[in-house]
């Protein structure tokens, strides 16, 4: 997948009060006085760079509080006048977009739902087409990162391009502590098709409440995401939506003084010297790795050969076993995750036993299917 994208570097667009980069507010605007007195205890942090808030809210359920609508935009004028904080609102379809821009919002994001919706998309970015607004991007709901860079495409063709991504995390049927999985393999895959594509942190949404937000907010600025968006209410017990996972102005205060703000680089000559050392025994024992697990290969395909000639099957669960609880004792001692020696070794098990089965049926319809096929693992296997 290529992606290039034409866009403003993130401190063209918004002034950074102070490093990281935060947007807070609540969820949803409730009230005038809900939102102004949230908006009031933010800016007098002084930590918050952007005031955010719900106007209109997509909920799974009809029935629940869909969102204050079209007067909370001047509730949100009202506290942008008051406290200077520039504003940002969701939008989901053209109408928000009009009514947004008429309301002076200055950024529009767009929400996971929306995201998983190339209509959607495409219907927020026609609206767009001539304007000059920064637009937020959050992940899909769903784990598909083209569906993601799909989004920001649309609403970059649309000729926005103070444009950014928000990772909110990913809905999964596994049972979890956090509301949405984080993957931040995705966020990292993301950040490597495009490097100047700021991607802005939603612990608030990952974590679906509010003890897990201090890890989460740290773990994204350590992979050098460029900020965060973290919801808060002048009263998260009383709140409309997302009661638990808000934080009161004074928490989020408390917690942004608590993150460590650590480089992506560094000038110290020393430090850049021993990091160059560090790196080259890194290469040198990855060079290992890679000729041993040749070499290991190799092994694998002469016993291939062998139980091919004498009629022996290819998986011998007792081996297997023996391989396993060896190793992972090994892995233990040496401070290994169990859970990374077991993947690791079931990776390189499956890679044998994709080779032996290409041996096992050499000359045989099956080896072409065998060749076709991605590499077998583990858990396709008997055992
Ligand atoms: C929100 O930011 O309040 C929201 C609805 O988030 P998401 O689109 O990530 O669910
Ligand atoms: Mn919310």
């Amino acid at each position: 997948m290529k992606l290039s994208l034409n866009i403003q570097p993130l401190n063209s667009w918004i002034n950074i009060k102070n490093e990281p980069l935060i947007i807070s507010g609540p969820c949803s605007a409730e009230t005038e006085e809900q939102l102004l007195s949230t908006a009031h205890l933010l800016a007098a942090t002084g930590k918050v760079s952007v005031l955010r808030a719900g106007i209109w809210k997509p909920r799974t359920r009809p029935g629940e509080f869909e969102g204050i609508g079209s007067i909370g935009l001047e509730w949100l004028k009202k506290a942008k006048e008051q406290t200077g904080l520039p504003t940002a609102v969701e939008v989901a379809t053209a109408k928000h977009v009009e009514e947004a821009l008429a309301a002076g919002v200055d950024i529009l994001w767009i929400g996971a739902r929306s995201t998983a919706n190339p209509f959607t998309v495409q219907e927020i970015a026609d609206a767009l087409k001539g304007v000059d607004i920064p637009v937020l991007v959050k992940n899909p709901v769903n784990p598909d990162l083209s569906l993601w860079v799909g989004a920001l495409e649309r609403i970059n063709n649309a000729g926005i391009t103070k444009l950014g991504a928000i990772h909110r995390g990913f809905s999964s049927y596994e049972k979890s502590a956090f509301r949405n999985e984080p993957m931040w393999e995705l966020a990292i895959q993301l950040k490597t098709l495009c490097p100047e594509l700021p991607i802005i942190n939603d612990p608030s949404h990952i974590c679906g409440n509010r003890e897990l937000i201090p890890y989460i907010s740290q773990k994204a600025l350590d992979l050098d995401l460029q900020g965060l968006m973290i919801e808060s209410h002048i009263d998260p017990s009383v709140a409309w939506t997302d009661a638990k996972q808000q934080v009161s102005p004074a928490a989020l205060e408390e917690l942004v003084d608590r993150l460590s703000l650590r480089k992506a680089e560094s000038k110290n000559e020393e430090f850049v010297d021993k990091l160059a050392d560090l790196r080259k025994q890194i290469d040198k024992i990855d060079d290992l790795m890679i000729q041993k697990l040749g070499e290991r290969m190799a092994i694998v395909e002469q016993i291939g050969i062998y139980k091919r000639d004498n009629q022996v099957t290819i998986l011998q669960v007792n081996r297997w076993d023996e391989i396993m609880q060896k190793r992972g004792a090994m892995g233990k001692v040496l401070k290994l995750d169990p859970v990374f020696t077991e993947k690791f070794l079931e990776l390189v098990h499956g890679e044998s036993i994709r080779k032996q089965t290409l041996i096992m049926n050499e000359g045989k319809a099956a080896a072409n299917v065998a060749e076709a096929s991605a590499p077998v693992t583990v858990e396709t296997l008997p055992g």
